[in-house]
């Protein structure tokens, strides 16, 4: 439904967001549903697939259930996986299921990682908004967004220019956030860890629907993240050197015929038949790197999601952030009747730690899974060895799971950190 057409024209709106995305999307339906009159302006006119995050680790479903989306996602075609294998050229199959992790028990009443395809997720949250009572417009162009006392954002939509008054705007607009460029707020980027990319497919073959895998084979970093009937998105990770490794017209073919590790048993029979989802399924690399903000809130504004600043994918927290930060952000609107910028003061405080630890687990994760060759294997297999056994080493891994802020401080301590990274040297 779009309800910005000539005869129903929207001017004004106690919050606009811009961005329907998975933060953008269920920070709509959690403001709409509490009796908040929300617009959501998105610039696709449906949404499609852009090979972005699909699992919701613990933390974020138990952050989707605060919002009251819970449901939405797992009848959008969410399927659980309680269980974590790490199938790897440094462990024999039968020793990686052994030592394989319960993530079903990691947070009490929280059943698992959600893996729930992103374009429908974000296409069901934006309904169950306007079901909610939020008003979207779908396909938008070149939003301006100007905050202050009295916040403005005009847009190009399907039916003309629009200017649309709010009391507060919502920059939820990604990565590449106009919203964020046009509050003047600098986004500083580290160098990229590695190259990931992804490609949904169809056709897998004996892949536990309950398991996801992660694994290191000479070069490659994989993950495996299972949906029903076959469908599987799949990830693998290189060096940064290696740009254009996987492009071109034979991008996906060359994605397939790379996933045949011999670490992971009976590989070639569980990927042997797989094929892009659709014709048009992408298969596209980004640079996987941590990112931040000198601010996150203006008078008037305030930032959410990766346009906030985001977090190395290779550690799969984005939309767990995401859903944090709109929980957040509901949490402080609800309990304020003025919404100066002080209300933000919690959110942006919690965000800042929530974001350190999140870029020391994933500098964990870079070096123990991406770094290659014989020194690569040595560092994994001792910190395999190592975390399970200490609470504190452990401390940064868990917390991609249970979240950053249900694990001990002291693991994320410089020390401790730096004990993990000199394993196996
Ligand atoms: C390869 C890869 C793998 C990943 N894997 C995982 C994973 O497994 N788990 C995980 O949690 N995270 C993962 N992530 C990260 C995750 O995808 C993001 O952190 C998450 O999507 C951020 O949500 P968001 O709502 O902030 O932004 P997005 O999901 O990017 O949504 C932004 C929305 O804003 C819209 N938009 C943009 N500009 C405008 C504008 N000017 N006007 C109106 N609308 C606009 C876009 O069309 C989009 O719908 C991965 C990322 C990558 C790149």
């Amino acid at each position: 439904m779009n309800v910005d057409t000539d005869s129903e024209l929207i001017t004004h709106a106690d919050v606009v967001i811009v961005g329907g995305g998975i933060g953008g999307s269920a920070l709509a339906f959690a403001l709409a549903n509490a009796g908040i009159d929300t617009v959501v302006l998105e610039r696709q006119k449906s949404h499609t697939d852009r090979v972005r995050g699909e699992v919701i680790n613990c933390w974020g479903v138990r952050e989707a259930r605060e919002l009251g989306v819970l449901p939405i996602l797992e009848d959008a075609g969410g399927n659980y996986a309680n269980r974590f294998v790490a199938y790897d050229e440094t462990v024999s199959p039968e020793h990686a299921d052994s030592v394989a992790l319960d993530v079903g028990s990691m947070l009490p009443d929280i059943p698992g990682v959600l893996d729930v395809g992103h374009p429908q997720a974000c296409a069901a949250l934006l309904a169950a908004a306007e079901k909610a009572g939020a008003r979207t417009v779908l396909g938008v162009e070149d939003t301006v967004v100007e905050c202050g006392p009295r916040p403005v954002v005009r847009y190009n939509g399907p039916y003309g220019e629009r200017t649309l008054h709010a009391r507060l705007i919502v920059g939820a607009d990604g990565r590449v956030s106009a919203t964020r460029q046009q509050l003047g707020v600098r986004l500083t980027q580290t160098p990229a860890n590695s190259l990931g990319g992804g490609l949904l497919v169809d056709g897998v073959d004996g892949w536990r629907q309950d398991t996801s895998g992660i694994g290191t084979e000479d070069d490659l970093l994989y993950f495996v993240y299972p949906r029903a009937n076959g469908r599987a998105r799949l990830y693998l990770l290189h060096s940064p050197h290696q740009r254009g490794r996987f492009s071109g017209a034979s991008a996906s073919k060359d994605f397939i015929k790379a996933f045949q590790f011999h670490c992971i048993p009976n590989s070639s029979e569980i990927f042997g038949n797989i094929r892009p989802a659709s014709p048009r399924t992408p298969c596209a690399f980004f640079p996987m790197n941590d990112s931040w903000c000198d601010t996150i809130t203006r008078d008037g504004a305030v930032l959410i999601g990766d346009a906030a600043g985001w977090s190395d994918p290779v550690i799969g927290q984005g939309l767990s952030i995401a859903l944090r930060d709109a929980r957040l952000v509901r949490d402080a609107l609800l309990a304020h009747s003025e919404w100066t910028p002080d209300i933000f003061a919690d959110y942006t405080a919690e965000r800042e730690v929530r974001m350190r630890r999140l870029l020391l687990s994933g500098k964990v994760r870079t070096a123990m899974s991406l770094t290659f060759g014989p020194y690569g294997r040595r560092r994994r297999k001792a910190y395999a060895a190592a975390w399970p056994k200490d609470e504190i080493l452990a401390g940064s891994r868990l917390a991609t799971f249970k979240g950053p802020h249900n694990v001990a401080a002291e693991s994320f301590e410089s020390e401790v950190i730096e004990q993990i990274m000199q394993l196996g040297s």
